[in-house]
């Protein structure tokens, strides 16, 4: 008769396989099962609203980003325009260089960027510069935006690099930290 750890021991080793497999880091954090796309794009836009309350918090227009490679942040950036008084500093734009920075590359070729409203033109064309492979946004910017409301630059067919987009990731909470800011300021104003 055959000892019963004897067949315990390899059972137990490929059950450890099996949970391993199952499991997943996302960002430090463990998910049990492997997590959906959704998922993994509202946990990183949830972080670029971090970044956009940073924003908010200076008194600058709140909208945040962050750069993701491998599901880890490389990058991360939030508007200071007044701060800096620089009318390019906007969250994309610091977050792109940071993640240029701590990689060393010109070229963001394999990884998204996260941020809480659609980009503006110089945005978008800093994306393509940058040949980023996604772009995950919050809110629609009807006014400005460039990936696909005013117009669409980041999946122009006649520049050199196209961007996978998907928009309206929280968008409620993108769309009200912004609504928010500008009432406060009305009030303020009166
Ligand atoms: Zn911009």
């Amino acid at each position: 008769m055959v000892c019963p750890f004897a067949l315990s021991a390899p059972l137990v080793f490929f059950l450890s396989i099996a949970y391993h497999k199952k499991s997943k880091e996302i960002n430090g954090e463990m998910f049990t099962e492997e997590p959906t796309i959704e998922e993994i794009d509202q946990r990183f836009l949830g972080l670029a609203l971090r970044e956009a309350e940073i924003a908010g918090e200076k008194g600058e227009v709140p909208i945040g980003a962050v750069v993701v490679l491998e599901n880890k942040v490389i990058g991360r950036g939030h508007n200071q325009n007044k701060t800096l008084q620089d009318p390019t500093a906007h969250a994309e734009m610091i977050a792109i260089t940071a993640a240029c920075n701590r990689i060393g590359s010109r070229y963001l070729e394999d990884a998204t960027l996260y941020v809480t409203v659609e980009p503006c033109a110089m945005c978008a064309g800093a994306l393509v510069l940058a040949r980023l492979r996604r772009l995950v946004y919050g809110a629609d910017d009807p006014k400005a935006g460039a990936c696909g409301s005013l117009l669409n630059l980041v999946q122009e067919p006649r520049l050199n690099h196209q961007v996978q987009v998907t928009g309206g990731v929280r968008e409620a909470e993108c769309a009200g930290l912004i609504s928010d800011f500008f009432e406060k300021i009305r009030r303020e104003q009166k």
